[in-house]
């Protein structure tokens, strides 16, 4: 496969101010066009830095892609750098000094170009200029005697991904041999990774297929198989006939349980303690989720808990907030007041401080249907945001399990 590096052009990057998007983004899009990215490197913005990374970036490489430092500061290098890797001298651009003016006027109308986006123009001799319909730098594209071409983009994300996107469409003509790989993912939840590894154990390869293996934090775990497209059709069948029980339909819980709420006709409500609209954002984030989710309640305090949800006080006072009975009740609460076929709810502590007894991260979930409540415990590692996260995950994997038979309502089991 033919190899390209990509290269993160900032100071930010450096002083882990700035989280690399653009890098993650290109070793993607590289990646799905048939390319071997080996290999990301971060540079600062000084122009000899600069030079030396793209000098080693493109030692064997048929593409380097970099992003940054093409703004109209005097710290914007990398032309600047790649007008010396070529050992070419920079000149000045009529067509693309119009082009940024256009630009100016269109974001802001009625203000007169600063003279210092001027040096926005200068480009290496021999370089093209590569069109930005969202910002004022020009990218850049130079081929240099080695054969190896350097694709200079902005740093700004969302200029810099519109510009690969169109810089990727190019690329087979750009690069000879390439073939894109074929790709294909399988999702599931409900096992964690240990789990999955024994179920996958002999399956995991590197070659064609390669098949990788990776936990998000939202709660699902993605197999990735890559290659061309009869073993990759076929491992992926191996695969998926492993985790079977477990598979998901969607990557992304929130939407495989209002799917499968959807195909029973179920609607779905939630009433959140600890995970004070996690939940909900989930759900919410769900193209077409007003489908079969009626609402979510985020009850806080003992009194929403009772007023909102009639959980009893004394229920409460005898079992403590972060309970199973709590979370039991808060679902069932939900149920009624909603009028839904399945609600969820979720007590526990978010920390960072605990309370006597319960250690920081323990959660409560609980799911009411009209054949009884279920409820489970959870124990989170991390910080309060992580734990909240975590949790809200867990009440969708529940609800998930639940919708599809997979949990007998009215047992409390232990995850
Ligand atoms: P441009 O070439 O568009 O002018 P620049 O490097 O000159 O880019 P900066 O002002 O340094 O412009 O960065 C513009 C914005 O883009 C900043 O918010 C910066 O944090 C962000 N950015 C730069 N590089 C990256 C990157 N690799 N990943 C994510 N964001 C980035
Ligand atoms: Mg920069």
């Amino acid at each position: 496969m033919p190899i390209a590096r990509v290269l993160s052009i900032g100071d930010e990057l450096l002083f882990g101010r700035t989280v690399d998007t653009n890098a993650t983004h290109l070793c993607r899009l590289l990646g799905d066009q048939g390319m071997l990215v080996d290999r990301v490197e971060q540079v600062g913005d000084g122009e000899a830095a600069i030079v030396s990374a793209l000098r080693r970036a493109c030692r064997g490489a048929a593409l380097v892609v970099c992003t940054g430092g093409l703004g109209p500061t005097d710290d914007d290098r990398t032309r600047h750098a790649l007008a010396r890797l070529g050992a070419v001298a920079l000149e000045e651009r009529p067509a693309a000094w119009r082009a940024i003016r256009a630009c100016w006027g269109r974001l802001r109308p009625g203000m007169a170009v600063p003279e210092v986006n001027r040096r926005q123009a200068l480009f290496p001799c021999g370089a093209e200029s590569l069109a930005n319909d969202r910002g004022t730098a020009p990218g850049l594209l130079m081929r240099l005697p080695s054969g190896c071409w350097v694709a200079c983009l902005p740093g700004v994300p969302h200029e810099m991904v519109a510009m690969a996107d169109r810089l990727a469409r190019r690329l087979p003509r750009l690069v000879p041999g390439l073939r894109r790989p074929v790709v294909a993912e399988a999702w599931f939840a409900g096992i964690g990774e240990s789990t999955a590894q024994e179920l996958l154990a002999g399956l995991f390869s590197e070659g064609d297929p390669t098949v990788g293996i990776t936990v998000s934090e939202l709660g699902h775990i993605t197999l990735r198989v890559v290659g061309s497209a009869a073993p990759v059709r076929r491992r992926l069948a191996e695969l998926r006939q492993r985790v079977e029980p477990y598979l998901l339909p969607h990557p992304d819980l929130a939407a495989s349980l209002l799917g499968a709420c959807a195909q029973r006709g179920w609607t779905l409500a939630a009433a959140e303690s600890c995970t004070a609209g996690h939940l909900a954002a989930r759900l919410g984030a769900v193209p077409g989720a007003s489908r079969c989710w009626r609402m979510g309640v985020v009850a806080y305090q003992p009194m929403a808990k009772r007023s909102l949800l009639a959980v009893p006080g004394p229920l409460i006072r005898r079992h403590g907030l972060v309970s199973a009975a709590v979370a039991e009740a808060m679902a069932a609460g939900m149920r009624r007041t909603a009028r839904a076929d399945l609600a969820l709810a979720t007590t526990g502590l978010a920390g960072p401080t605990g309370e006597a007894g319960i250690p920081v991260g323990t959660v409560w979930l609980a799911a009411a249907t009209a054949a009884g409540v279920v409820s489970r415990q959870v124990r989170i590692f991390g910080g309060r945001e992580r734990v909240q996260r975590r949790a809200a995950a867990a009440a969708l994997q529940l609800g998930w399990e639940v919708v599809n038979g997979m949990l007998p309502p009215g047992r409390t089991s232990t995850h």
